[in-house]
């Protein structure tokens, strides 16, 4: 396991400090840098190759305990789990679901006899290695996966607020319209060939809009708050109508 699931153990040096008191050091393979950002924000395969060293380690008898992005750093492209100090003996695991052979699949079945493992597939649901068919919309609103929306790791850097009229009560599935009309413009955008860069720096203006086009369909009053008042500024128009 040492220099492929988790860095190579040189040795443990052993003394005393000035005042005596014992010290202990590991020493330890330099390898790369802690993950930055969260798990499920990485893309599927860089998931998969971690999971695997996962599954890896669980096979080698090690249940770490503290999976956590912390403790995985990262170098070329390669991974390795680190901090062991919660892990536990994990005898017998008997997962055998290879994740870098199943990049791109939407879920798995419960009762699938290569994942059984609960801790395993806690992990994998946590960094949100199957998207079971649907998509996040401002983190809590869940529709189905469609062409008409962007990939989720897409969503993640467009993400927005919804219901942003300071004198309106909405309701839940008035935002989930606002969130889907939202992210049907960005993707259409996106499709004509607007850059990632640029609609993240639209992102207050298009919610401006798309609230606004909203409230006038509805005809009920719009008054945004201050920091999604766009009203003095040159109208965006929308793509998607
Ligand atoms: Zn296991």
């Amino acid at each position: 396991m040492q220099g492929g699931v988790i860095p190579k153990l040189y040795g443990v040096l052993y003394g005393r400090k000035h005042d005596k008191s014992p010290v202990l050091c590991l020493v330890l393979e330099r390898f790369g840098n802690r993950l930055q950002g969260e798990f499920r924000h990485l893309d599927a395969s860089k998931k998969a190759k971690i999971l695997n060293k996962l599954v890896e380690a669980h096979h080698g008898g090690l249940l770490h305990l503290d999976f956590a992005e912390r403790n995985v750093v990262e170098k070329d492209g390669d991974f390795r789990i680190i901090d062991l100090r919660h892990a536990q003996n994990h005898p017998e695991c008997r997962w055998t679901y290879d994740f870098e052979k199943h990049i791109g699949d939407s879920t798995v079945a419960d009762d699938d006899p290569t994942v059984r493992c609960s801790a395993l597939m806690r992990h994998a649901e946590e960094m949100e290695f199957w998207d079971h068919g649907v998509v996040y919309l401002c983190r809590v609103i869940i529709v189905p996966k469609n062409d008409k929306l962007p990939d989720q790791s897409v969503i993640e850097q467009l993400d927005t607020s919804v219901g942003i009229g300071t004198c309106t009560n909405y309701h839940p599935n008035d935002l989930a319209t606002l969130a889907v009309r939202y992210f049907e413009e960005m993707k259409a955008r996106l499709d004509e060939g607007a850059k990632l860069k640029d609609l993240i720096r639209l992102r207050p203006q298009i919610t401006y809009q798309i609230h606004k086009r909203w409230h006038e369909e509805q005809k009920i009053d719009f008054i945004p708050s201050d920091q999604w008042d766009y009203s003095g500024r040159r109208s965006l128009k929308l793509l998607t109508c």
